[in-house]
């Protein structure tokens, strides 16, 4: 293995690494942000019968057909249904019923006349105006058959498609069931929030609670373990339970200080350890390895920005396979650079924070100015990767880039 591993080597690695993970029936709403693991017909057809789309009369085609302003038809009201009504009423000729959005076509008609082009005095309605025959009718069936497949496998199942499995009188839906992921900050020096300092020199956790949360919006169910101390014991101890999780992440204690048990640590647990370190930027130090089939073991670096960056990169294309999805990667675009970005060492790819916006066409890039890896600030208000190739020294104002989003 060559001491700096490349992130196309790593993300392969990764991805052969992992695979879809079984699947299970849930209720509706716990199967949003899940992918579909089958495919799913209309158990009736849609519209289920002919129904108007407009408030205003149903009534015969040949009975309005030379309607006008100056010619109105004259038709006799018989009666009036609205949507979900038990009516029964035929429209004979000459005769209309007034109609609700929604409503079904009475017997007869075939035409709905809506509301504005028509007047109504003493028992009859006054048609000022003729239309196509089936104007303003909803076709029983004409967005989808009975049995045909409306959401299919592998789908994600959004806001609309939770409406759609509604639709079709679905309570519960087979999906690809969500990882576990356990969360794990090491280090003697950090504090929990609300923890008092004792010393200067300890310092705030923020890792454990950003990757707790960003797991949790890749779509996987996080699990807080908290933080651990740098010592041997304490770490095998909740390393140890990793068996009971899908992914297991941790954060620092993968460099090359002493006190970095972390990758020592881990072949202890049986982790069969596949790269460790990358040539990116930030996030040198990544630990990755398996702990049996479909098990992933990710070390993350201490500096908060870049454990962000490696969750970004390896760890949520990990989660989104588990989950089912096809597209497991963020969204890459081009853009056009706002001002010069420079770097002295070109031998990592860099992934640099930036500000993506759409302006007269095209997406514009704005790298931000605070850079380094322990500064969480160039996190935020960020909403995307200018990337940076290797032996990329200089990007000109003015030049198209390659952009990540998140
Ligand atoms: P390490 O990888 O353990 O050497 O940590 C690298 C740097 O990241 C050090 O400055 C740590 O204090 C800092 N760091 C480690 N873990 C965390 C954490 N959970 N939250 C914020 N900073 C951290
Ligand atoms: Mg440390």
């Amino acid at each position: 293995m060559p001491e700096l591993t490349p992130l196309e080597d790593a993300l392969r690695i990764v991805l052969e690494s992992v695979e879809p993970l079984s699947t299970e029936r849930v209720f509706l709403y716990d199967a949003l942000g899940c992918f579909l693991a089958e495919d799913v017909p209309s158990d009736t057809d849609k519209p289920l019968f002919d129904n108007s789309a407009m408030d205003g009369f149903a009534v015969r085609y040949e009975d309005v057909k030379n309607a006008s302003e100056e010619n109105p038809a004259v038709l006799e009201l018989v009666g009036e249904y609205s949507a979900g009504t038990g009516e029964e009423i035929k429209v004979d000729k000459g005769t209309a019923v007034k109609i609700f959005t929604g409503a079904p076509i009475p017997e007869g008609a075939d035409t709905v006349v809506p509301v504005e082009y028509t007047e109504t005095k003493g028992g009859k309605v006054y048609i000022k105006r003729a239309f196509k025959k089936g104007s303003n009718v909803r076709l029983r069936g004409e967005d989808v058959r009975e049995g045909e497949v409306v959401l299919f496998r592998g789908h994600e199942i959004r806001g609309y498609e939770v409406g759609m499995l509604a639709f079709v009188n679905r309570a519960v839906v087979e999906v690809y069931r969500r990882p576990k992921v356990a969360v794990l900050s090491t280090g003697d020096e950090l504090l929990e929030v609300g923890e008092t300092q004792k010393r200067p020199s300890q310092i705030r956790s923020s890792n454990h609670h950003m990757l707790y949360s960003l797991i949790e919006s890749s779509g996987g169910i996080p699990h807080q373990l908290g933080i651990a101390p740098d010592d041997p014991e304490e770490l095998l101890r909740v390393l140890k339970t990793c068996k009971d999780y899908d992914i297991f992440i941790t954060t620092g204690g993968v460099s090359m200080g002493e006190k970095d048990y972390v990758q020592y640590l881990v072949r202890e647990i049986g982790v069969n350890v596949k790269f460790h370190k990358l040539r990116i930027k930030p996030a040198k130090p990544v630990l990755f390895g398996t702990y049996g089939k479909n098990k992933l073991f990710f070390g993350l670096p201490g500096n908060p920005v870049s454990c962000g960056v490696a969750f970004d990169l390896l760890v949520y294309p990990a989660i989104r396979t588990m989950l089912g999805a096809r597209e497991v990667f963020k969204r890459k675009v081009t853009a056009v650079l706002t001002r010069d970005f420079t770097r002295r060492d070109a031998k990592r790819r860099e992934f640099a924070r930036a500000r993506v916006w759409f302006e007269e066409g095209r997406f514009l890039c704005e790298p931000l100015a605070k850079q380094q890896s322990h500064m969480l600030t160039s996190f935020v208000g960020a909403n995307a990767y200018l990337v940076v190739y290797e032996g990329v020294n200089e990007l000109k104002k003015g030049e198209e880039v390659e952009v990540v989003l998140f």
